[in-house]
C-alpha cells in the first residue's frame, strides 16, 4: 500500500534514524511491527517559533518496496552517426540541451571557449591569489559555465517553465545528493559541481556526442535568413544545420556580434547593486533566536525585499557560508558574485543586494544600451578598487549612513577589498535604494546594519541586459531560422535550474521543429 502524509517533526530529531521511525508509524497509523519504506517528497525548515521543525511530506511503501527507477532519467543511447546540432557554450542550458539532443537521437556538438573543469581551477587561483584575470577561463567561462563554480543553490520561481524535476535527477543520476529531490532550497556546492560536470561531459561523449574547449565562436555567415557557417577561433565550420546559442549573460562580445551583424536583439530591465556580508553567527542567531547555532541546523540563510521609490531593492543568490568571488570576465570591468561549499561551513554569509534597472535608465539609441550601462559602472568599480580586481567595499553601517569607512571589517573576496566610498560608484539612484533598504532590512534582520558587515561592489550579473529575441512558439529567433538564443544569455532564464530547463526545452523544440 502507498500512503503520502505532512508531518512536522522538530528539526533536533530529524537525523535520529530511530525517532523518525516512531514518528512515521505514528504519523501513517500502522503498528510498530509493519514494515514501510519511504522517500521523502517535500522537505522544509520553519524556524518561526522557538522549537524549529521540520515539514516533511512523505510517501510510505507499506509492505512494498520503493520502486528503483524514476520517470524522469536520463537514458543513453548512441547518436555518433545522427544529425549534428550546433550547441555553443557547455554551461547548464548547452549540457542540458546536450542531454536532451541525445535523448531525442540528435548529436550534440558542444564548443565551449573556456577550459575543463581540471584546467580551469588553475586560472581561478591565480584570479584570487595574484589578481590576474584570464579572459576566457574564469568564473563565468569554462566547463559548466558560470554554473561549475557557483554555489550551485537549485531553486527557482519559474518551475512552470519547464522540466524541473528531471532537471534535479539528471543532477542526482550524475552525482549529486539525492536530497536535492526534495529539499525547498536545494544546493549542490562548489566542491561538488565539478564533478559532476564531468560525468556529464563523459556521457555526452560516450553516446558519440562532441565536446570542444578552447573554441570560441567568433563570427557566423547568413544567407536567407539562415546561419551557413559559423567561425570558431577563426576556423570555419561549414553546413550547419541548427545552432544553439547558449553563451550566457556574460558573452559581451556575442552580443557585440549580432549586432554587428545586424541581428535582432533588444535591451531590457535587469538588476544591479552589490554583494553584502556578515559573520554567519550574525545571520544564525537572527533567524534562530539563538546564542549559538545547534550543530542540527543549517547555516541560516535569509530573503529580503524592499521597494524603494517605485523599484524591487532585493537579496540575490544568498551564499551562507560562502565566499565572495571575483566573477569578471573582461579585464578592467570589476563584477562579484558569491559561492559556498556542500557544507556552507566559511564563516561568512554573503548575498547580492540590487536595485531593478527600468528601460528608462540606460540609452535606448542602440539596443546596446543597457549592457553599456551595466559596463560602465563595472568599469568605475574596477578603477574604484585601484586595479588587480581589488573590490571597492565601505562597512555596512557607513553605507547606511553615508559616511567613509576608516576601516574595513575581515571580508572573505580574495583578492582583497579597499575602502571606497560606493555613493561615488554607483549610481544615485542605486545608491539610494540600497541605502534605504537596509535600513528597513535592519528591523528585519537584528544585527544586519553591523559594524562587521561589508558592502562590496559590484553585483552587476543578475541577469542578461540583453533580450537576443525568440518566437514564444518555436523558439527560433524572430529573424534567423536555424539560430536557438538559449537560457540566460538570451534573456529567456536566470540561475542554473532555470537555464538547465530552458536547454532541454529548446532540445524538444529542434525536435518537433525537424519533424514538422
Ligand atoms: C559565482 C557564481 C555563483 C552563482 N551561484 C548560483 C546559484 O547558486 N544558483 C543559481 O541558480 N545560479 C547561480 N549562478 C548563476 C548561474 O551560474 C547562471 O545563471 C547559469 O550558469 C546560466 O547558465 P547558462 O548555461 O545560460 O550560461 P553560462 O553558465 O553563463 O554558460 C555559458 C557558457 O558559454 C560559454 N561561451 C560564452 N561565449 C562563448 C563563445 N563566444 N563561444 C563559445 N562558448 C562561449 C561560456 O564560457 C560559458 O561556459 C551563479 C553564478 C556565478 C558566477
Amino acid at each position: 500500500m502507498i500512503k503520502e502524509v505532512q508531518i512536522q517533526i522538530p528539526a533536533f530529531d530529524f537525523n535520529n534514524e530511530k525517532k523518525l521511525n516512531q514518528y512515521l508509524h505514528s504519523f501513517l497509523g500502522i503498528n510498530k511491527h509493519q514494515s514501510f519504506e519511504f522517500e521523502i517528497l517535500k522537505k522544509s525548515l520553519d524556524a518561526r517559533s522557538k522549537t524549529i521543525f521540520y515539514n516533511l511530506k512523505i510517501r510510505a511503501y507499506i509492505d512494498e518496496p520503493l520502486p528503483i527507477e524514476s520517470d524522469y532519467q536520463f537514458r543513453p543511447q548512441l547518436v555518433s552517426n545522427n544529425e549534428e546540432v550546433h550547441i555553443i557554450g557547455a554551461g547548464p542550458a548547452g549540457l542540458f540541451c546536450a542531454l536532451q539532443c541525445i535523448m531525442n537521437g540528435l548529436k550534440p556538438v558542444i564548443f565551449e571557449r573556456g577550459k575543463d573543469v581540471r584546467e580551469r581551477r588553475r586560472d581561478l587561483a591565480i584570479l584570487n591569489k595574484e589578481g590576474i584575470l584570464n579572459t576566457e577561463s574564469n568564473y563565468c567561462f569554462g566547463e559548466g559555465g558560470a554554473g561549475t563554480y557557483s554555489d550551485g543553490k537549485l531553486y527557482t520561481r519559474s518551475n512552470k517553465r519547464g522540466k524541473l524535476q528531471t532537471v534535479l535527477e539528471w543532477f542526482v543520476q550524475f552525482g549529486a545528493e539525492s536530497n536535492i529531490r526534495y529539499d525547498a532550497h536545494p544546493h549542490i556546492g562548489t566542491n561538488k559541481l565539478p564533478h559532476i560536470i564531468t560525468a556529464m561531459r563523459e556521457q555526452i561523449l560516450a553516446c558519440g556526442g562532441e565536446v570542444h574547449f578552447s573554441q570560441r565562436l567568433t563570427d557566423i555567415e547568413i544567407k536567407s535568413n539562415q546561419i551557413q557557417r559559423i567561425t570558431l577561433n577563426h576556423h570555419t565550420k561549414e553546413n550547419v544545420k541548427n545552432v544553439v546559442l547558449a553563451t550566457g549573460h556574460s558573452a559581451g562580445d556575442i552580443y557585440q556580434l549580432l549586432y554587428k551583424k545586424n541581428i535582432f536583439i533588444e535591451s531590457k530591465p535587469f538588476a544591479l547593486g552589490v554583494r553584502v556580508e556578515h559573520p554567519q553567527e550574525i545571520i544564525d542567531q537572527a533567524q534562530y533566536k539563538c546564542v549559538t547555532r545547534p550543530e542540527y541546523l543549517p547555516p541560516a540563510s535569509y530573503s529580503l525585499v524592499e521597494q524603494v521609490n517605485d523599484r524591487g531593492v532585493f537579496s540575490f543568490c544568498m551564499c551562507p557560508g560562502g565566499i565572495i568571488a571575483p566573477a569578471s570576465t573582461q579585464e578592467n570591468q570589476l563584477v562579484v558574485n558569491g559561492w559556498s561549499p556542500s557544507k556552507r561551513n566559511n564563516p561568512y554569509a554573503n548575498s547580492g543586494m540590487v536595485v531593478s534597472i527600468k528601460e528608462n535608465d540606460f540609452s535606448n539609441e542602440t539596443p546596446l544600451g543597457a549592457f553599456n550601462f551595466q559596463k560602465e559602472i563595472e568599469e568605475k568599480s574596477f578603477i574604484a578598487g585601484g586595479g588587480k580586481y581589488v573590490a571597492p567595499a565601505m562597512r555596512l553601517n557607513d553605507f547606511v549612513n553615508h559616511q567613509f569607512s576608516n576601516t574595513l571589517p575581515k571580508c572573505s573576496y580574495l583578492p582583497g577589498v579597499k575602502s571606497v566610498p560606493l555613493y561615488e560608484v554607483l549610481p544615485d539612484f542605486v545608491y539610494q535604494g540600497l541605502q534605504k533598504a537596509f535600513y528597513s532590512f535592519g528591523k528585519k534582520i537584528k544585527g544586519f546594519n553591523s559594524n562587521d558587515a561589508i558592502v562590496v561592489a559590484t553585483e552587476s550579473r543578475t541577469s542578461s541586459p540583453i533580450r537576443i529575441t525568440r518566437h514564444a512558439e518555436s523558439l527560433q529567433h524572430v529573424q534567423i531560422q536555424n539560430l536557438y538564443p538559449c537560457a540566460e544569455g538570451a534573456g529567456y532564464a536566470g540561475g542554473i535550474v532555470s537555464a538547465a530547463m530552458d536547454g532541454i526545452n529548446i532540445a524538444e523544440k529542434l525536435l518537433e521543429n525537424r519533424n514538422q
